[in-house]
Parts: C-alpha cells; sequence; structure tokens
C-alpha cells in the first residue's frame, strides 16, 4: 500500500470512530431532563439502542432522590465502608461538557472498600444546586466520587456542599478546570488528594445507602449510592465561580418507588 492510500485508510479509521463514538452518545442537556427517555439515536436501526436513554423515563431505581421520602432501615447489619483515598501524582482536570471534574490517573490506587469489595475510584464532579434533598433540605451543591470496578459495577459516594468557609483544595479544582466544554488539563504537575475534600469522618464511618442510578444519561441502574451525613463548605464566592462554569446541571428527584435507605 503506499502512503496516500495509507493515510486515506487512517483518515478514514479516524473519521468512523469519531462517527462513532459520537453515535453512541446522542446529545443531552440538563434543561431537557424530562424527556431524556426520548432522546433517538437516529444511526442506530435496532432497538432498544435507538432510544439509548430509555431507562432515564422507565427505570423504578432511578437517581437522585428525596432522602426522606425512603424509609430508613437501621436493624439490618451493613458493611463496614472504608475510604481508601491517597495523593494522585497526576490527577486530569476536565470541562466534561455538563460539570466540572477531576479524572484521576491510570496508576491511581485509591479506592473505596465496602466490606471486602474494593471500588477504584475514577472520577469526582460536581453538581450546582445538589441532586439529592432531605424534604426541604436543598444544597447548593453536591460532590459525586464514582468508582468503577472492571466488570462495571459502580459505587458512588455522595457528599452535600453547603455555603461556608472557603475551601482551599476545591479552588484548586476551580483554578485548573478548563473553562471549554470538553476541554482537558492533563499537565498542571499539580498531586491532589481527593480525601482533601471529605468532611470529618467518623470510626466506623457512619454513611446511609440506597440502590439507584446515574443521574445523567444514560442513567444506567444498578449504581449503589452511599452519603456522608456531613456536609463540606465552600464559600459563596466559590459557588459563584463553580456556576458561573455549570449551573443547574442537577437533575431533579426521582420516585422512590418503594427503596429503602439503610444505615448502622
Ligand atoms: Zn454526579
Amino acid at each position: 500500500m503506499n502512503r496516500k492510500k495509507l493515510n486515506s485508510l487512517i483518515a478514514a479509521v479516524i473519521v468512523f470512530f469519531a462517527t462513532s463514538a459520537f453515535s453512541e452518545s446522542p446529545h443531552w442537556d440538563h434543561a431537557e431532563q424530562s424527556t431524556w427517555w426520548a432522546i433517538e439515536d437516529t444511526t442506530q436501526t435496532y432497538p432498544p439502542k435507538r432510544f439509548p436513554f430509555a431507562v432515564c423515563g422507565v427505570g423504578q431505581h432511578q437517581s437522585p432522590i428525596d432522602l426522606a421520602a425512603a424509609e430508613v432501615i437501621d436493624t439490618i447489619q451493613i458493611n463496614p465502608l472504608e475510604i481508601l483515598y491517597d495523593v494522585d501524582h497526576a490527577p486530569v482536570f476536565f470541562n466534561s461538557g455538563h460539570g466540572i471534574q477531576v479524572n484521576t490517573s491510570i496508576e491511581y490506587s485509591g479506592k473505596l472498600k465496602v466490606g471486602e469489595e474494593l471500588f477504584p475510584l475514577i472520577q469526582f464532579h460536581f453538581h450546582a444546586p445538589g441532586e439529592h434533598v432531605i424534604g426541604d433540605t436543598k444544597f447548593p451543591a453536591e460532590l459525586h466520587y464514582v468508582h468503577i470496578q472492571a466488570d462495571g459495577k459502580i459505587a458512588v459516594l455522595a457528599v452535600a456542599i453547603n455555603i461556608g468557609d472557603e475551601n482551599s483544595a476545591f479552588q484548586t479544582i476551580l483554578e485548573n478546570v478548563p473553562s471549554v466544554s470538553g476541554g482537558k488539563n492533563e499537565n498542571s504537575g499539580l498531586q491532589f488528594d481527593p480525601a482533601a475534600l471529605l468532611p470529618p469522618l467518623d470510626h466506623p464511618i457512619k454513611y446511609y445507602t440506597v440502590a439507584g442510578s446515574l443521574t445523567t444519561p444514560p442513567c444506567s441502574e444498578g449504581v449503589q449510592w452511599y452519603f456522608l451525613p456531613t456536609a463540606i463548605t465552600i464559600s459563596e464566592a466559590q459557588l459563584n465561580q463553580l456556576r458561573s462554569l455549570y449551573a443547574d446541571n442537577n437533575r431533579l428527584p426521582q420516585d422512590v418507588n418503594g427503596r429503602s435507605l439503610l444505615t448502622q
């Protein structure tokens, strides 16, 4: 094969992958969340892939929820939770197009331990306002630590954010996330410890857990949620800065459908 033919083949392959990557994930935004289920992928000919976000509408274990609407059960023994985060030497500050996020590096070893099960920390991101509510109590923002096992099993640790003292770890993220949608800052040269965003923890860690889903399309279920009872704070100026990047990137609470909230 001559060089020119090889180049056009490479170009064709790149176009194929760029197109298929796009077709696997049609555009969506938070403003139209009531109709995510109906977003159509016209490049797919077979149902159900033609409506790749259908579970956002038909799922019975969707997130977020009003935690006060779930029955709290504290009489069943639940697994001890350990948060084994440490310093990431090459975090990637990422503007996902739907929020600000930090992706952990390939070598990162931080994880969540639930009983004997380990869940590697893949990324953490922010919503403003918060997604989970507790009756009339709403939070100005919410932090989600997303852990994914090699087989795809997901556990999310959620931390409520209130207005209060300035948060220096959060400031580092604000200052290093690109303002352009899709932008990645991979070469900040910074180290970052995701644990720096955690509230003070009890020993053993007090938590609440419920079965749920991703809160963004494709709204996949089978996600186990863990909530810490203590909020962290950011300053009002920091909230304004967060909202200047992404405001109202919160999904509204979904039907609880008889789910229980387990705690110790
Ligand atoms: Zn989230």
